[in-house]
């Protein structure tokens, strides 16, 4: 005999306290050695949230548990504990449930049937019974809605899955859909060879294993089928089972024959003997790592049954305005498409960024999609920079046109995307399970949608209301009457502070770098402005197509320098009143690159600041001084700087005052405590990476992502990646994107993969991916580029420079977008110049 050093130790443990042998005891005896037995176990994870309950059963009614684990589940597991029908209680399984509910992604519902001698069979069988349709029939009222029904057990708690799986197969009952059984009772005769064995009898004896049947059944009902499963006359259409034995366990043969029997009668099975193991280990998840592994086996296994692939021609992933488009693109072309989107609906950043203040900063008329008329004509913008909840309207309104919403996946996010070099297939797996194969995999993730987790010490201490720009409650809410600390000043904060100062008793912001922001000047909208533009469409979108950013408003071509200082401050007085994100950068050519132009058009805001900030302190604080104007996002604003002149706002500045740490009612700076009754981090993404490498995407040879990217990212055109074919990035790293108005990128993008996939439709080929050398080639042209700029000199998130550990690189391409969109048509219109198909 060879156990494991854990079960070896465990078992020494238990002869040393002396454990008397159970069936020496009487059941209530036994009941409490069991308990203490169970009780110097360490608890199950935390993080899985416990609710019991009341079954009914014949004659009244049991306790039930319900566990749920703290990612999506993908099933609900009904939950039969072992203990020989006579001993064991939720109370003793809860560590065990809760293992279950983690490692298996199953809501468990733990049912604590009555035991024998006092309640016999059939009371158990018929209370487990009872359970399992009483969950099958409160779906809605349990939340557990169309999740696939599994029944598992241990020992005799096995005995009783399968005789469940038999009886709702009998009657009728409810649809299992997997019974995991785990070295399950299934015979009253105890005559398997294993029984004979000396070296099985641990834990569980032939005596205490008659001491359990005597209890249960006497020896002639112990015969019937639903005291013994392996009886039955047929075993055909019962649900998929998945059946895991212990090698040194006198049950070790029953729990084969029947996994045996099973699969000879067509049932689709997954069997496990665990070698080293005992009877009984299988309960001690927290004790014994061979538990852990059985569990995770499980895991896999139900995943396997419970998830068959599906077949697609393409999988996109993320449903906000690029995967909408990819998908109407593809569904156009006749293509078989699967969306899978982490939201509830549709719109993407427009789904997730619900702070107060939330709006675009591009003119609405040019932030929309150009690929049909009817919708650009039809769709009204009421406001020049429309907010949050009109832009998702527009994302649904284009949902509901397009009809796109019976092709997307919502809840559902994308854990990994593996390419298989034998099939030339993507096989891409969601959280909760879903395996879909498909030629191609489009990952239109967005590149500001991974909201990072906020770097700063304590976070997790604080007991407050805890907020994030980027992962807005849908409620909204209600800072009236409230404390309030905003931690960060992009974009997001800068729209957020003065709405939240409204509102809000007391606003602290947290600054680390100041910003510059120019005016918004937002207004509704005039219907005959609209009508003028709409009247001619075309012409406006031909102009964003070939302009820098994608917009229509153009970049002079004179430098800074050569024009006099009264003229500098006349253009730079344009800008500002222009109300439009590149309305200073456009003034001259030279903004960008050259540090003295930016120099002076960096001090013309400073002086905007200086003027409109009262307090002398605190408009030196707002000062950006130590990156050039541009190179960090700049923003546009409604009464930002102006809101810090209100009683109740007041600014910390983190240079001087650096946080250090969060505490359980506020925030500690070296001048003090100050308490919040919320704190709102506006601290910003894990920006163009973050989305693509929190899932795991691996390419040829197993390759993952996150190591073919270790030292940054690369890729040809920002949309391929060499080693991973087939594999499409909208608007990813290194192409204009984040630089650009994303609508006329993100159609751009689609529009060229679209093709690009038809080509090889037509042209007979299963891959494509960019040569090694085109996409070092594009990594260093995009480099070359970026040094001409500004840009390297920002500590900015266009680095990566906000996400500790990130490697520093510029990470969009600066050349502009009309001039990248001519380049991606020749790579196309030359055969896909730089790519190898195949
Ligand atoms: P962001 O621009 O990255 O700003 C994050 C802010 O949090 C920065 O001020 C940053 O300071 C601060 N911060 C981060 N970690 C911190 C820490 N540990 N301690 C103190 N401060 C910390 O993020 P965002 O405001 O969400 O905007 C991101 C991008 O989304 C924008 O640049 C823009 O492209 C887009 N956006 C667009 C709109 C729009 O269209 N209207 C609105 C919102 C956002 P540092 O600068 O020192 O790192």
């Amino acid at each position: 005999m060879h156990l494991d050093l854990a079960t070896t130790s465990m078992l020494a443990g238990m002869a040393l306290n002396e454990t008397p042998a159970l069936n020496t005891l009487t059941p209530e005896e036994a009941r409490l050695v069991f308990t203490e037995i169970n009780r110097s176990m360490p608890p199950g994870p935390e993080q899985v949230s416990s609710e019991d309950c009341q079954i009914p059963v014949e004659g009244g009614a049991i306790r039930g548990r319900i566990l749920r684990p703290s990612m999506t589940a993908k099933s609900v597991m009904v939950y039969y504990h072992g203990g020989g029908w006579v001993i064991g209680n939720i109370d003793d399984y809860d560590a065990v449930g809760r293992h279950l509910a983690e490692t298996c992604q199953a809501i468990v519902i733990m049912v604590d049937y009555r035991k024998a001698p006092e309640h016999p069979f059939p009371v158990p069988v018929n209370d487990c019974y009872a359970a399992l349709n009483w969950v099958d029939t409160q779906r809605s009222k349990l939340r557990i809605h169309d999740l696939p029904l599994v029944v598992a057990g241990d020992s005799a708690g096995g005995n009783l899955a399968a005789v469940m799986s038999i009886k709702a197969r009998d009657e009728s009952g409810p649809e299992i859909a997997l019974q995991a059984l785990i070295y399950p009772v299934t015979d009253g005769r105890m005559g398997a060879e294993s029984f004979t064995h000396e070296d099985k009898q641990l834990f569980l004896t032939t005596e205490i294993m008659a001491f359990f049947w005597d209890h249960y059944a006497d020896s002639k009902t112990r015969l019937d089928p639903l005291a013994s499963p392996a009886l039955t006359a047929s075993l055909a259409d019962l649900p998929p089972a998945v059946v895991l034995t212990a090698e040194f366990d006198i049950l070790v043969d029953e729990g084969r024959t029947f996994a045996e029997h099973l699969k000879a009668s067509g049932v689709p099975v997954s069997y496990r003997d665990f070698a080293q193991q005992m009877h009984g280990f299988f309960a001690m998840p927290a004790a014994l790592p061979a538990a852990g592994k059985a569990m995770a086996w499980l895991a896999q296994e139900m995943d396997r049954h419970l998830n068959p692939t599906e077949r697609k021609d393409v999988v996109v992933v993320g449903a906000g305005f690029s995967g909408m488009y990819q998908l109407h693109k593809l569904r156009e072309q006749g293509l078989n498409v699967q969306v899978f989107e982490a939201g509830s609906d549709v719109g993407g950043t427009w789904y997730w960024n619900r702070y107060p203040g939330a709006r675009v900063d591009i003119e609405s008329m040019a932030y929309s999609f150009s690929f049909s008329d009817e919708l650009q004509q039809e769709w009204e913008w009421s406001e020049k920079y429309s907010p949050q909840p009109e832009l998702l309207k527009y994302a649904q309104h284009i949902a509901d046109r397009f009809d796109l919403k019976s092709d997307i996946a919502f809840d559902t996010r994308v854990a990994s995307a593996h390419f298989d070099e034998d099939t030339n297939e993507w096989l891409v797996t969601t959280e909760c399970g879903r395996r879909v194969r498909a030629q191609h995999l489009v990952m239109a993730t967005g590149v500001l949608s991974a909201s990072k987790t906020p770097d700063i010490s304590g976070r997790d201490n604080y007991r407050g209301e805890t907020y994030r720009t980027g992962l807005w409650p849908k409620e909204g809410v209600d800072f009236t009457g409230k404390r309030v600390a905003v931690i960060g000043t992009g974009s997001s904060a800068v729209q957020a502070i003065p709405l939240i100062a409204e509102e809000a008793d007391d606003v602290v912001v947290y600054q680390r770098t100041a910003t510059f922001t120019t005016p918004a000047l937002n207004h509704a909208l005039n219907k005959d402005d609209a009508s003028v533009i709409k009247a001619n469409y075309a012409e406006y979108r031909a102009k964003q197509r070939l302009n820098v950013l994608g917009v229509v408003d153009e970049r002079s071509l004179e430098r800074t320098m050569d024009v006099s200082a009264q003229e500098r401050d006349r253009r730079f007085k344009a800008g500002w009143e222009s109300g439009i994100l590149p309305g200073m950068l456009f003034q001259f050519a030279d903004l960008q690159v050259e540090q003295e132009a930016n120099d002076a058009i960096s001090e013309y805001i400073r002086d905007r600041i200086r003027d409109t900030v009262k307090d002398e302190q605190t408009a030196q604080d707002l000062l950006p001084t130590d990156y050039p104007y541009g190179t960090k996002r700049p923003c546009i604003d409604t009464n930002y700087y102006e809101t810090f002149n209100r009683e109740n706002v007041s600014l910390v500045n983190l240079r001087r005052t650096p946080i250090e740490t969060i505490t359980q009612k506020g925030i500690r700076t070296a001048e003090g405590e100050r308490e919040f009754d919320a704190i709102v981090y506006a601290t910003g993404f894990d920006a163009m990476t973050g989305p693509l490498l929190r899932v795991d995407i691996r390419g040829r040879g197993g390759v993952k992502l996150t190591d073919a990217w270790n030292d940054g990212p690369r890729s040809y055109l920002g949309i391929a990646i060499h080693g991973f074919p087939n594999l499409f990035t909208i608007t990813g790293p290194s192409s204009p994107s984040v630089l650009s108005n994303m609508l006329v990128s993100i159609e751009q993008h689609v529009d060229w993969v679209s093709d690009c996939i038809q080509w090889m439709k037509t042209e007979g080929k299963a891959t494509i991916e960019p040569s090694d050398s085109a996409e070092q080639e594009w990594a260093e042209h995009t480099e070359q580029l970026a040094n001409m700029t500004l840009y390297p000199k920002a500590n900015s998130w266009y680095m990566g420079a906000n996400v500790p550990g990130k490697p520093r690189m510029f990470l969009a391409y600066v050349g502009g977008v009309g001039t990248y969109r001519m380049i991606c048509d020749q790579v196309a219109a030359a055969g896909y110049r730089g790519f190898q198909a195949a």
